[in-house]
Parts: structure tokens; sequence; C-alpha cells
């Protein structure tokens, strides 16, 4: 059971798989006031700097579920690395449809909302693992402008995969939903996320 190998050896390099700095991940959970012992859960967790990284700069405790072997190894050696092994737990598996038993503060799914068929679905499976007033984190991405259908198939999709931001926050207020951060990818953070896949690629 794992992700399709193009992806793993593509982002075998990548310690974020996504467009996002290490520093706008730091900030991104700063800006989350994060407490000491809070509980997180990570759906799509990859290699791990996320829950790594706030477990070490906010004392969480965090669990990731990713299909990916390679990116949960990474996951597991990265919590040992920066000393939170036990604070935080990487499980190898298919995230679709899991449901923590006992709820969580802060629910994430940065960059694979397919897990819960979009946005909008895996909003509401990661809402089944929340605490009352807890926190979802959703990364998605959106158009600044809707694409032709050709345009959109030169991005490997269509052009009805994503809205605009304006309609994606729209989405998320419809759901009884309170947006109270955000924090958007750049062209730069898309050139870096992109263009480190193709030295993993060549070798
Ligand atoms: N959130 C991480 C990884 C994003 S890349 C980060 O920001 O670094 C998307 C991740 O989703 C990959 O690690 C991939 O292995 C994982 N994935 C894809 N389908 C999945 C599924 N059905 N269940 C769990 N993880 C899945």
């Amino acid at each position: 059971m794992d992700i399709p190998r193009i992806f793993t050896v593509a982002e075998s390099r990548h310690r974020i798989h996504n467009p996002i700095s290490a520093q706008k991940l730091a900030e991104l959970g700063e800006s989350l006031a994060l407490q000491p012992g809070m509980r997180m859960l990570d759906l799509g967790s990859g290699s791990g700097e996320l829950l790594c990284t706030w477990a070490r700069d906010y004392g969480i405790f965090g669990r990731g579920v990713d299909l990916c072997k390679l990116f949960t190894e990474q996951a597991r050696q990265r919590a040992k690395e920066l000393g939170v092994e036990d604070r935080v737990e990487f499980l190898h598996a298919d995230a679709a449809g899991f449901v923590e038993e006992d709820t969580v503060d802060v629910a994430a799914c940065l960059g694979a909302t397919w897990i819960g068929g979009g946005a909008t679905g895996t909003l509401a499976l990661l809402r089944r693992s929340l605490k009352p007033g807890g926190i979802l984190l959703i990364g998605e991405p959106y158009w600044h402008r809707p694409p032709t259908e050709e345009e959109a198939r030169g991005c490997g999709c269509s052009a009805s995969d994503f809205t605009t931001l304006p309609e994606l926050l729209r989405s998320f207020l419809d759901l009884g939903c309170d947006v109270v951060g955000m924090v958007l990818a750049s062209p730069d953070d898309w050139d870096r996320y992109e263009a480190r896949k193709w030295i993993a690629l060549r070798r």
C-alpha cells in the first residue's frame, strides 16, 4: 500500500511537500497560539515537518497519517533528529475516513484534500476528530484567475477542480467555520517546491 512511485521519487528530497517555506510554516504555527500539551492530528502528514517542528517549538503532541512509506519513515527520522519522538507518532496508513477516538485541539490536512474528496469533504472528516472550539487547518490551491479548460489541462487538472480564494473562504464560512488566519504561497514558494523535484527525478 503506497502512493504512485513517481510522487515518492519526485519529492524524495522535500522536507515540506508543499509550496510553503519553513519560515511560513513556523509563522503559521506561531499564529495558532499553540500551548504545551495540546493535541494535533495531521492527515497526509508527509515527512512530518509540521508536527515535528511544532512539537519542538510549542510542546504539542501529534499524530500524522500518511500513505507513503518513505515519507512516513522520514517523518519518524525527523522526530528523532528534533528529539520529539515521544510526542509525535506517524502512522503509515490510508487517511481516508481516519477519525481520532480522543478529539484533538487542532486537525490539519495540508495539500492532500483528495483524502476527503475535496476541501469541503476533508473539513467534514477533520471535524469528526476535533474538540468543540478547536482549530481546523486546510492547505488548498486556488486560482488567481479562473483558467480556461485548456490552461487547466496544462496544470494537469480541470478548471472546476479549484475555485478562487474568495470562493474557497466562502465555502468554509458556509460550513459554519470562522476563518481566523491565512498563510498564502507566493510564486517563489511554488518555484522552490516544483524545481526541487527536478534534481530528484534526474538522479
Ligand atoms: N502535508 C504534508 C504532505 C503534503 S503532500 C506537507 O505539507 O509536507 C501530500 C501527502 O499526502 C503525501 O505525503 C502523500 O503520501 C499523502 N497521501 C496521499 N494520499 C493519501 C491517503 N489516501 N492517505 C494518507 N496520505 C495520503
